[in-house]
């Protein structure tokens, strides 16, 4: 039986993604050969590169003056390249918003490279909100924020007007929901969370940004270098990079991100009334703050549900739904292949667990 896959990442495809990666696994194209055994040079891998490259560029309304990268290191190495490749060699000076762990791993490592202001941080409640009273400061070299927190299911819904450079990690949200992408200068993501398997990093940036903080960077970790060699200056990820592709292609043929953004929505209302209506339930985020893509919620009675509501959502063949171990509970993740059915079908062992108790 296919699982319900409420997993926060690697994250569930669709299955005629699983499918045609498979398929290219043992023939690609018909070339009688195996997509991960060809080079990279090979001009059918160019062709995928390209246009992973476009296409990704394409859904978001992003145009020329952006680069889209397909790199390694996943978006933990981005925390690192970003100050490398923004920040200034002389009196740098970063602003970050902190919401939970991973925009904490960012800020961290920003502070190898010169000042960083946390303009605002929701630790002291465990990350269960997304800090809106905040100023950054004049002159900094950009402004870093985490659009969606996987780990504590919070999401920003608005993001600051601010003459700032804008950096964004999306890892747990990109293609997931219309926005005003070119109002960023630098987005990132992990792939594995919405976008095709573990193995490659999306970066989308505005071109004009780099080249211009007068560090020496190593030539791995500078954009420019990736941007002249098109994603392949070294042998790139390419079965990551195909299965990613035939996801965007998934995403564009089935009417792009404001088709899945309505998709998204249902299946986030779906779940977050059951939370709120249930009894036996309860959110663990802020509800104006509330991720669409990760919820997260508790039982308000564990010792007296938690081991009939376990055994009920594992035998409906759900799984992934474990809080992570800093928030305890269940976090249910609705990345963008999963249906509106498996939702449900969580949703009806909430009502059985109600029923019964
Ligand atoms: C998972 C995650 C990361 C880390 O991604 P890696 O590719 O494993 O380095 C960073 N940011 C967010 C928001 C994430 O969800």
């Amino acid at each position: 039986m296919k699982k319900h896959n409420f997993s926060a990442g690697p994250c569930i495809l669709p299955p005629e993604v699983l499918t045609g990666a498979a398929q290219a696994v043992h023939d690609f194209e018909g070339m009688g050969l195996s997509l991960i055994e060809i080079s990279h040079r090979d001009k059918k891998f160019v062709a995928v590169m390209d246009e992973a490259m476009s296409l990704s560029l394409e859904l978001m309304g992003l145009g020329e003056d952006y680069a889209a990268l397909f790199l390694q290191g996943g978006a933990s190495l981005q925390f690192a390249m970003i100050p490398y490749n923004l920040m200034s060699a002389t009196n740098g000076h970063a602003a970050y918003l902190e919401t939970g762990v991973w925009a904490t791993n960012a800020r961290k490592e920003a502070e190898a490279f010169g000042k960083v202001t946390v303009v605002a941080s929701s630790k002291d409640s465990n990350f269960n909100h997304i800090p809106k009273d905040f100023t950054i400061p004049s002159g900094v070299d950009y402004f870093h924020c985490t659009s969606n927190n996987t780990i504590f299911g919070t999401q920003m819904h608005a993001f600051p007007k601010t003459d700032a450079r804008m950096v964004c990690d999306m890892s747990s949200d990109i293609f997931s929901r219309s926005q005003d992408f070119a109002s960023f200068d630098l987005i990132y993501a992990g792939a594995q969370k919405n976008m095709g398997p573990a193995g490659v990093t999306f970066v989308a940036v505005k071109k004009d940004i780099l080249g211009k903080n007068g560090r020496k960077i190593p030539t791995m970790l500078d954009y420019t270098t990736h941007i002249k060699g098109e994603s392949m200056f070294n042998t790139p990820p390419v079965f990551s990079v195909y299965t990613t592709l035939l996801n965007l292609r998934w995403l564009k043929n089935n009417g792009g991100i404001s088709w899945v953004e309505a998709r998204n929505e249902a299946k986030a209302t779906l779940l977050y009334n059951e939370i709120d209506r249930n009894p036996l339930f309860r959110g663990s985020a802020m509800p104006e703050d509330r991720s669409r893509m990760n919820a997260c919620f508790l039982l308000n009675d564990e010792s007296a549900h938690q081991s009939v509501f376990d055994s009920l959502w594992k035998e409906a063949g759900v799984v992934g739904i474990n809080g992570h171990r800093s928030v305890g509970g269940y976090r249910a993740s609705m990345y963008n292949a999963l249906p509106l059915e498996s939702v449900q079908v969580l949703v009806d062992c909430m009502k059985e667990l109600e029923r019964r108790s």
